[in-house]
């Protein structure tokens, strides 16, 4: 006989999950201006890589744009949390746009090493995920002289013009394990390699893998809430992938499908940086529907940075 489901008994809730600072601060900053300004507010690249928070801004009067030509004169552009090469910013200056930079305060600290260094005569190995627009808005500090790395076979490749002065910057967003494995293989072969004081991954993509590898040996299935584009989304569910948890990315709650938790006595749930709570409480919801009883949080880091506003959108 076929041994009967276990249906879903209880939730595990990843602490921290979901908003860190930078999203919380750049959806503020396109609200705030809409606020002040009025429709329309153009946004260039998703403000983050949330489907639905793109779309209720979108419903408020925001347009989203990847080239700055399609914004008329005169008008109000914010650069999404990912920052923006030098060649975007010089662009929108030049064409006088009152611009609003929603760059995450982590990202510009990136950039500013970059130039910092440069200054000093440094070359850059960067590693990072090719396409990805912080990579570009990182690269593009730069005209030349930042070297993209994405694994180890690009590190055994890679041709800087001289290794005495090369330093080390990452994307935010990584696997944490993946950019340490990665980083070693670097300073193997350039042993005077420079690297950041603090690491450039940020403090929340830490903090939701930790969460994620507290959660993983104590479920029988995750769920990340979050989209696809989301980098630092995407690496929370190949971690609980690679911790031997079978790993669902889901945009919302309408993607969840039974079968999955035809076994999962246990669920845990995350979402990415980028994933609003509510669409959270929606997949509480649905595994409630499932026979969930017993919704308990984990206890993780506690998390209290806030990013000032920029000028113009403070005060209410
Ligand atoms: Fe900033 Fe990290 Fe959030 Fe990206 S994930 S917006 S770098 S705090």
């Amino acid at each position: 006989p076929t041994p009967t489901p276990t249906p879903v008994h209880e939730v595990l809730l990843a602490d921290p999950r979901g908003f860190c600072a930078g999203v919380d601060r750049a959806i503020e900053i396109v609200e705030r201006a809409l606020a002040k300004y009025g429709r329309p507010i153009y946004v260039r690249h998703e403000i983050v890589h949330n489907t639905h928070v793109v779309n209720d801004l979108k419903a408020r009067g925001a347009i989203f744009i990847e080239d700055l030509a399609e914004v008329p004169a005169g008008a109000t552009l914010v650069f999404s949390a990912h920052g923006v090469s030098r060649a975007v910013q010089q662009e929108a200056e030049q064409r006088g746009f009152r611009i609003f930079d929603a760059t995450c305060p982590l990202v510009s600290k990136v950039h500013v090493e970059v130039a910092k260094l440069h200054q000093e005569g440094y070359e850059f190995i960067m590693i990072g995920h090719k396409g990805h627009p912080e990579v570009e808005g990182t690269m593009g500090q730069l005209d030349a002289g930042i070297h993209l790395v994405e694994d180890l076979a690009d590190v055994a490749r890679v041709q800087p013009r001289q290794s005495e002065r090369l330093a080390l910057v990452t994307q935010t967003t990584l696997s944490v394990d993946d950019a340490a494995e990665i980083a070693a293989a670097v300073r193997a072969r350039f042993p005077t390699l420079r690297e950041p004081k603090q690491q450039d991954i940020c403090y929340a993509t830490q903090n939701r893998q930790d969460a994620v590898k507290l959660l993983s040996p104590l479920v029988d299935a995750v769920v990340v809430v979050g989209s696809p584009s989301s980098s630092n989304t995407n690496r929370l569910r190949e971690l609980a992938q690679r911790l031997g948890v079978p790993a669902y990315m889901v945009e919302d709650e309408s993607e969840l499908r039974d079968h999955w938790f035809a076994n999962a006595a246990r669920v845990g749930v995350t979402a990415g940086a980028s994933a609003p709570e509510r669409l959270v409480q929606g997949v509480l919801q649905r595994l409630k529907a499932l026979g969930a009883v017993s919704v308990r949080s984990l206890d993780g880091a506690r998390e209290t940075l806030k990013f000032p506003l920029p000028k113009g959108l403070k005060g209410d």
